[in-house]
């Protein structure tokens, strides 16, 4: 399996995931041409793509989902919750919806809904050894009980709690982002794979904030609270990220 981060942060998040038998996006939180332009950057193609997967339907997440569906005619995968807070937003696209308690096939790859923990409906996927969880204001018991099995994540690391305190958010901001349906700290995300992620390879730190968290940051506190010899990287808000096989 091949993992290629095109982009991640609160100002955008897509993922592609590359199997034997199937090429999944998951989220297309920038424009169409932005995501085809990074994608390009790593060699990468919409051509390729089976389905895209939606998270939620933040913007973030949900952009270029409808323009990328209906230029290269690839159906969207939605759960039947999201859909309905993100019909508008997807147009006129050949949207396929799933069930968050059941797994479902992308020709033959095999895909887990993982309930997360944010102020809309949303879930995370697992599929094969990867699991990708981001927007999420806890570690839900879903992603507890099966990241122990995983080789491969995508965390959101989206804070530094004391920066989003001391930072000029405005309270009721604050209290959302610290709520359990906001999103996950750098503290949460590090502590989740030093307690949990016994089988983990591979940590991919996502979705930071741009005003409350920085790389450095993440990447101390991750170092700091992890024992364990794992590989790392903080994904970029700039720019595409690279891509990493499993
Ligand atoms: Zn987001
Ligand atoms: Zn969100």
């Amino acid at each position: 399996m091949e993992i290629s981060v095109i982009a991640s942060g609160s100002n955008g998040n897509s993922c592609l995931i590359e199997e034997k038998d199937a090429s999944i996006l998951i989220d297309a939180g920038k424009s169409g041409r932005e995501i085809e332009y990074r994608m390009s950057n790593l060699g990468k193609s919409m051509e390729n793509v089976d389905a895209i997967l939606v998270t939620h339907s933040h913007h973030d997440h949900i952009t270029g989902a409808g323009v990328l569906s209906r230029r290269y005619g690839v159906p969207i995968y939605v759960s039947n919750e999201v859909y309905s807070d993100a019909k508008f937003k997807l147009g006129e696209s050949d949207v396929k919806l799933f069930s968050v308690d059941k797994n479902f096939k992308i020709k033959k790859v095999e895909i887990k809904p993982v309930l997360t923990s944010h102020n809309v409906s949303s879930c995370g996927f697992v599929i094969d050894k990867f699991g990708l969880f981001t927007d999420t204001g806890i570690v839900t018991r879903q992603m507890k009980n099966i990241i122990g099995k995983l080789k491969a994540v995508l965390l959101e690391s989206n804070h530094d709690i004391d920066m989003l305190i001391r930072g000029p958010y405005p309270a009721f901001l604050k209290q959302w982002i610290l709520s359990d349906k906001g999103h996950l700290s750098n503290v949460h995300a590090s502590s989740l794979i030093q307690d949990k992620g016994k089988n983990l390879d591979l940590v991919l730190l996502a979705h930071l904030s741009g005003n409350n968290n920085s790389p450095e940051v993440a990447e101390k506190t991750f170092e700091t609270l992890v024992k364990r010899k794992i590989d790392f990287s903080v994904c970029s808000r700039e720019k595409e990220s690279g891509c990493w096989k499993i």
